[in-house]
């Protein structure tokens, strides 16, 4: 008799989040992997806005495929400082996963992603949930978080916790679980048919970053940076089209990378076969790497979404050099505005007038910036400097990591200079008509 799976993508719990093209890949390529293994596959994503019980407000998404989560207020862990914002659960209304749960006739094994490390308490919230409805169940929990927490993800009620690339990782706990060996050291896809709702999707073309950012988790996350073959990638891209799937965001470290034999070869095979996807970067590119045949492609191929990681405050990219790079998406067809870039706050020692003036660079060069506020992990290199200047401490809570929260923990930006300096944002991308 085939053993049944099922499949949660889990609750968000923060003071903020939205739905920019946040997908499980991984839960669907897990299902892809446990139905060549003779699974049947059910799947609950608690983050799927089309679920009958969201209000209208919450289920429109934008064209682009981004939109809100549906959330209730619930009580801010202690820990947290009053930030002036209410806490709250993302997902779907508990009362419909308990019966969505309910109408999944007797699953062997419930397996559990996660991402953002400091979203824990909602895996909590979800474990505790199906172990409430389905009772004694394993529950597997895998993906980013167990990934860089290993041992403190191992209190979140899980029976087992998967490190790691779930390839390698998971084969021990399915026999552990199932009383045999089974095998996923095969070519891997992620299983469209899974998805609820097809207004958009995220592809990796690659996995890993060569580069070592010294405030980046990603080389614990995977150690090696390995580009996938073009034929993967253009079977993926044929199998979104076969599910129309409109939207597609790159989730890659690193798209550019080696661009003359992967992205460039990549978007001349898409503009062959005239896919007709719209395509988003949430990822952030290296601008460094955007020639003039790059922008080109990127227009032909309908990239909508180009957001650059500009890093100006760390002088990685210079004022000079940003202008030449814009020059090219302007002779490609793309429209002051239409470029964004990620400025990349919430460091030790931060000026507001640096900041500043970073904005008002970005404008200058027709470019809408959006912050992306530093996060600190456990391992990273900057870990280390804060760890020493007294700013956090190995095995503390990593829901302290939260992103909102350098303003209070760190001497940088206060929170009365984000405000100001979100007003200075707002006022110059307003300037923009895209
Ligand atoms: S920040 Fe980006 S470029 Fe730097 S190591 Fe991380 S993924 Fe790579």
């Amino acid at each position: 008799m085939k053993k049944k799976a099922l499949l949660i993508n889990p609750y968000i719990e923060d003071f903020t989040a939205y739905d920019l093209w946040l997908k499980p890949l991984g839960l669907y390529k897990l299902s892809y992997a446990l139905k060549k293994n003779n699974f049947d596959v059910s799947f609950i994503d608690l983050l799927d806005m089309s679920h009958p019980s969201i209000p209208k407000k919450f289920s429109k998404k934008r064209e682009n495929g981004t939109g809100k989560f549906y959330y209730e207020y619930i009580p801010k862990p202690e820990i947290l400082p009053n930030i002036g914002r209410r806490f709250k659960r993302y997902g779907i209304p508990i009362s419909s996963f308990k019966e969505e749960l309910k109408k999944i006739k007797n699953p062997d094994a419930v397996f559990i992603t996660s991402s953002i490390v400091y979203w824990y308490k909602g895996i909590i919230t979800t474990i505790n949930i199906i172990k409430e409805i389905l009772g004694d169940i394993p529950v597997v929990l895998g993906g980013i978080y167990p990934t860089l927490y290993y041992h403190h993800s191992k209190n979140t009620g899980a029976d087992f916790v998967v490190k790691g690339n779930f390839e390698e990782a998971l084969p021990p706990v399915l026999e552990e679980i199932f009383g045999k060996k089974f095998a996923l050291d095969f070519e891997i896809y992620p299983d469209y048919s899974i998805l609820k709702d097809k207004t958009s999707m995220a592809i990796q073309t690659s996995k890993g970053c060569p580069y070592s950012c010294s405030y980046c988790a990603s080389k614990k996350i995977e150690p090696l940076f390995f580009q996938f073959p073009l034929e993967y990638n253009l079977k993926n891209f044929e199998n979104l089209k076969n599910f129309k799937i409109k939207n597609i965001a790159f989730y890659d470290d690193a798209l550019l990378y080696n661009k003359e034999n992967h992205i460039k070869i990549i978007l001349k095979e898409i503009k062959k076969k005239n896919f007709n996807f719209s395509f988003h970067t949430p990822n952030g590119l290296d601008p460094n790497q955007i020639d003039e045949e790059l922008a080109v492609l990127f227009k032909e191929t309908n990239f909508k979404t180009i957001r650059l990681s500009v890093d100006i405050l760390n002088k990685k990219v210079k004022y000079e050099n940003l202008k030449e790079i814009m020059k090219n998406f302007f002779k490609a067809g793309y429209k002051e505005g239409e470029i964004e870039a990620y400025l990349l706050i919430g460091f030790l020692e931060e000026k507001f007038e640096e900041i500043k003036e970073a904005l008002y660079d970005l404008f200058n060069l027709k470019i809408k910036s959006k912050f992306a506020y530093f996060s600190p992990i456990e391992g990273t290199k900057i870990w280390e400097t804060l760890k020493e200047k007294g700013f956090v401490k190995d095995g503390e809570d990593p829901i302290l990591s939260n992103k909102l929260l350098f303003p209070y923990r760190f001497k940088g930006i206060k929170p009365e200079e984000l405000k100001e300096l979100k007003n200075i944002q707002n006022f110059l991308n307003q300037k923009f008509i895209f």
